[in-house]
């Protein structure tokens, strides 16, 4: 096992009713912008529930932050931070207005002249305006971990940020918000935690026993859950397991002391801010591309995955690590998610070299666990996508 340090300071407040919970975790005295996206939760009455509970505060309100959140937008909030003087940020939404209240979290309190500067320069963000979530979709775990990452419309870009000043001191997950969330967001959302998953599990071996069997635990779960969550969103038994699943998929801990991968987002990244596809649609038309590349590399760990989480007990080392490859593409299929690029657009020649030459451009040298994923290997990964 590798060394590690470790501390996740955000609180979690789980469970039917602890919407009403979170006017103890806010500062007294705070002026709060409380910040969410295009208007569900107007609709489904997480709106009326916050704002009973902020009823104490001082609170201006900033809708309208955009699905994989955009920077152009998110200035016009950091401008209303500033001129009211805000103290207390409050996400209410899913990953995209929780990422995008990360950025104003650490724009708000830093002192160079041009914010975007903390993507395109990778800085860390060592302290931010403080910020609490409620979470009304499970999928990214942003509600638990410190990264973000934010979209450029103007220049096409999406980049991640973070930094341990970007944990939120609060989050409440209550599974009842399940309930009105679309079919498509719930694919997305089992399709992503599930991803996450693979990205920090399937590398190469490090005898970490408990690290495994945690990553195995929660794929096993999310494959579980998926079809009762996907017939009926208001099954809470099913929304609760959902819900903490995605939190535990990317909360930092079966990150610890493994090596992790990521390079499934950092070109599925690319196809969301070229085409417009879901973050988590991008992630399963890369992944079968990815793991059929690296086999070799990750063949290990693919045999392990095969047998454990799929059962499948028979075959060389190779064939099972196949097999889990097609398994894994099978599960993204039963969500109702399609995993050809060529399914989402017609217009996808020449992506993989859009694509490579942007991550050489970057100086993206090697992506991957082992940092030798290069810009020619992507092109070839994402070709395989097509
Ligand atoms: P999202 O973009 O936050 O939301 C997708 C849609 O779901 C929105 O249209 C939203 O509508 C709707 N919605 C949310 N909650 C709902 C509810 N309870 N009922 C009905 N509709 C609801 O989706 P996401 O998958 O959570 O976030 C994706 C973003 O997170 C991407 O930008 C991705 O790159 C990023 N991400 C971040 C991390 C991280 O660790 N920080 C990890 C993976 C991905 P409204 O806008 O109207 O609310
Ligand atoms: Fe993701």
């Amino acid at each position: 096992m590798n060394n590690f340090q470790y501390k996740n300071p955000t609180k979690i407040l789980f469970g039917k009713g602890q919407i009403e919970n979170l006017t103890n975790e806010i500062p007294e005295n705070a002026k709060v912008l409380m910040l969410y996206g295009g208007g569900s939760i107007k609709k489904n009455g997480i709106y009326d529930q916050v704002s009973k509970s902020l009823s104490k505060f001082e609170v201006i309100e900033f809708g309208g932050i955009p699905a994989n959140p955009e920077y152009e937008v998110l200035m016009e909030a950091l401008d209303i931070i500033k001129a009211e003087n805000i103290t207390f940020l409050l996400a209410v939404g899913g990953g995209s207005v929780i990422d995008g209240t990360k950025f104003l979290s650490a724009a708000a309190l830093y002192e160079g002249d041009e914010p975007w500067d903390i993507l395109s320069k990778n800085i860390r963000t060592l302290k931010g305006m403080p910020f609490g979530t409620v979470l009304t979709l499970p999928a990214t775990g942003s509600e638990m971990n410190s990264g973000a990452v934010v979209t450029r419309a103007e220049t096409k870009e999406k980049l991640t940020m973070g930094g341990p000043g970007l944990f939120p001191v609060f989050s409440v997950l209550d599974p009842e918000v399940v309930k009105s969330i679309p079919k498509r967001q719930i694919a997305n959302g089992l399709a992503d935690a599930f991803t996450h998953v693979l990205e920090q599990y399937m590398t190469y071996p490090v005898d970490a026993k408990l690290q495994d069997r945690f990553a195995e635990s929660i794929l096993q779960t999310l494959i579980e859950v998926a079809p009762a969550i996907l017939k009926d969103t208001s099954d809470y038994k099913a929304a609760s397991n959902f819900m903490w699943s995605c939190t535990m998929a990317l909360n930092g801990l079966i990150q610890q002391g493994v090596p992790s991968d990521w390079a499934i987002h950092m070109m599925g990244h690319e196809l969301t801010a070229l085409f417009g596809i879901d973050h988590a649609r991008t992630l399963a038309i890369i992944a079968e591309g990815h793991y059929t590349y690296n086999l070799d590399s990750k063949k290990d760990k693919l045999a392990q995955y095969a047998e454990r989480v799929w059962n499948i007990t028979e075959g060389t080392k190779e064939e099972k690590a196949s097999a889990g490859i097609q398994k894994t593409t099978e599960f993204y299929q039963s969500l109702g998610i399609k995993t050809k690029l060529s399914e989402y657009t017609e217009d996808y020649k020449g992506t993989a070299q859009i694509i490579s030459k942007r991550f050489e451009e970057r100086g993206w040298k090697g992506l991957g666990e082992k940092g030798k994923v290069s810009p020619s290997d992507v092109e070839k990964i994402v070709e395989m996508s097509y």
